[in-house]
């Protein structure tokens, strides 16, 4: 099915970054500044529609409906959990495609959680993210619109974001960024990239690259199982850039940013709460900048996991504090309304209509 908002040959200029929206204003003709007034528009007011930019000349306009588009998305789906703080959307894009959003109301503020691709090519052995395989990268623009859809959906103005929807943000690292760049900027939302987290199963180059473009993002790493044979298993990207490789880059991402680095732990009953893992994980997390967050992990009838009982997470939690590591144990939120992990529109494709 398409949506089909606008023709796919326009110019979508949610895609662009300020610099590139000065440079099209001036091709088009117009002063620079017109560049700065267009992306306060579409990023910071959120509107549709060309009409509404009621700053820029009636010609201005006019021309804007022939060559450029302003993408958004529809919400395909709905669901509010019992305790009314997590709000999980399936939004529709322009292709047909579909991708979750959430968004978290936290006491400190709301939180979205978005998308970077359609579907996922990492394979990580308990997520429902790479149950239908990978479809495309999301644009800039995509991954905007799901923040500004529920900005809109709620009525609420969001104060954070976690980059932890479907997909490997490095693994579409420029509409990422870019999307990052657009909203932490003042033409944009204002969210400090130091509200940004930005989660990855291990992309050392990656990874290695963003600490060099020092953005100050928070950086969690999806580490689940604290030795190579483990990890290669549960986290297959490991056989790729294997621990030797993914720690040191971390630590020197935390030295580098001066960032916290959150190394995310999935517990999976009798396959990684063994106490002794409680302490190889220790080992490779004491002594730098960073705190393990521990994550019953979300059942996925498809997977066959299951997280272990609350004494024995709270047994594998003791461990890692007797070693002096800062540990934490995630709220779970919306888990009666498939809130984790691509969960929702994995069964929205099988056609489950719960
Ligand atoms: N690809 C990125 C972004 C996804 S973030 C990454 O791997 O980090 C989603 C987080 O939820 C990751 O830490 C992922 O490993 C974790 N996750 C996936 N499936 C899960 C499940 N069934 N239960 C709990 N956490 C899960």
């Amino acid at each position: 099915m398409k949506w089909g908002f606008g023709g796919m040959s326009k110019l979508a200029l949610k895609d662009l970054d300020l610099a590139a929206l000065e440079k099209q204003v001036v091709a088009w003709g117009q002063p620079r500044y017109r560049g700065r007034q267009l992306a306060e528009w579409i990023f910071k007011k959120g509107v549709t529609d060309f009409d509404d930019m009621t700053n820029l000349p009636a010609d201005f306009r006019s021309q804007l409906q022939h060559e450029a588009e302003i993408t958004r998305l529809v919400v395909l789906k709905k669901l509010v959990s019992d305790s009314g703080d997590t709000v999980k959307y399936l939004f529709g894009l322009a292709d047909g495609g579909a991708v979750e959003g959430v968004l978290m109301k936290h006491n400190y503020g709301r939180t979205a959680c978005v998308s970077t691709q359609v579907g996922c090519r990492m394979g990580c052995l308990f997520c429902a993210s790479a149950l239908g395989g990978w479809e495309r990268n999301l644009t800039a623009g995509e991954i905007y619109d799901q923040v500004l859809t529920i900005q809109k959906d709620e009525g609420c103005r969001i104060s954070h974001i976690v980059v932890m929807g479907t997909g490997e943000p490095l693994d579409n690292y420029e509409h990422t960024m870019r999307f990052i760049d657009n909203i932490s900027a003042p033409y944009g939302l204002l969210i400090s990239p130091r509200r940004i987290t930005l989660s990855t199963c291990g992309l050392v180059p990656a990874i290695r690259r963003l600490a060099g473009e020092r953005r100050g993002l928070t950086l969690a790493v999806s580490l689940h199982a604290p030795n190579d044979e483990l990890r290669n298993r549960l986290v297959p990207v490991n056989r790729r850039y294997p621990l030797g490789e993914l720690i040191p880059a971390c630590r020197d991402y935390a030295a580098a940013t001066g960032r916290r680095v959150s190394l995310e732990y999935a517990l999976l009953r009798g396959y990684n709460d063994r106490p002794e893992l409680a302490h190889q994980l220790a080992e490779l997390s004491s002594g730098w900048l960073c705190h393990v967050n521990l994550i019953p992990v979300n059942v996925v009838p498809e997977r066959g996991f299951y997280p272990p009982s609350r004494k024995r997470i709270q047994y594998f939690k003791n461990i890692l504090m007797q070693h002096g590591i800062p540990v934490t144990i995630r709220k779970e939120m919306g888990a009666d309304i498939n809130a984790a992990c691509g969960q929702l529109r994995w069964k929205n494709r099988k056609g489950d209509k719960e």
